[in-house]
């Protein structure tokens, strides 16, 4: 079993590597020995030699499933991702998307320049990082990356905690919802109050997505 960004790989006994793209929404869950349940969104689900059901949930459809040949085609396609999220530096999130003449928002979102970042957290990211979403990535300064980048550590690193987000029901595989909803500090709280000013958080369409973000404390 391997990780990378969103991606999950489970290598079988004969080399065929069957690739889990979790995308936005996806999980893989196990289910206790016994008649199927109530499970919705599954597209894909395999049965194990112990009676437990293997699932695939993806509600949102961002996620996907492929299978590969070998590893070597596994390493091919990863080498095709930015560098892992969870280990991102300032340095090496600046060489990723400094140049680049989007917001910084959508190349956070871009899994060929940081792999692992999603929308839910690109925006809790941002916010610890006090930078807004709209910002473009070339105005952003060495310091800012490296804000950013320690953000993005510790927002992945608190929701995977909380069993949150991408790795939700996957390391505990209970079924359980993950605790890191009820945590976020801007995702989905367009219109409330910001936890750090006491301001209106504002939304926006950034690279087609929802983005929350609060004005005063993010610039
Ligand atoms: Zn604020």
């Amino acid at each position: 079993l391997a990780r990378r960004g969103k991606q999950l790989a489970l290598i079988a006994e004969d080399g065929r590597v069957l690739v889990v793209q979790l995308g936005m929404s996806g999980q893989m869950r196990v289910l206790p020995p016994g008649p199927a349940g109530q499970e919705t969104h599954v597209h894909a689900s395999w049965l194990l030699e112990t009676g437990e059901r293997v699932i695939f949930r993806d509600p949102r459809r961002f996620g996907g499933l492929a299978v590969l040949p070998d590893p070597a085609a596994l390493e091919a396609r990863w080498s095709a991702l930015g560098p892992d999220a969870l280990a991102i530096t300032g340095r090496a999130l600046a060489a990723a998307i400094g140049e680049s003449s989007r917001a910084i928002k959508a190349a956070l979102l871009d899994q060929s320049a940081i792999a692992g970042v999603g929308n839910i957290y690109a925006d809790e990211s941002l916010f610890r990082a006090r930078l807004r979403p709209d910002r473009l990535c070339t105005t952003l300064r060495d310091p800012e990356y490296s804000r950013l980048a320690a953000a993005i550590r510790q927002s992945l690193t608190l929701a995977i905690k909380a069993g949150g987000s991408t790795l939700r029901d996957y390391t505990t595989a209970t079924g359980g919802r993950g605790g890191a909803q009820e945590a976020h500090l801007v995702y989905g709280r367009a219109g409330q109050t910001c936890k750090r000013c006491g301001g209106i958080l504002e939304g926006l369409k950034l690279a087609q997505r929802a983005t929350v973000f609060c004005p005063a404390c993010q610039r």
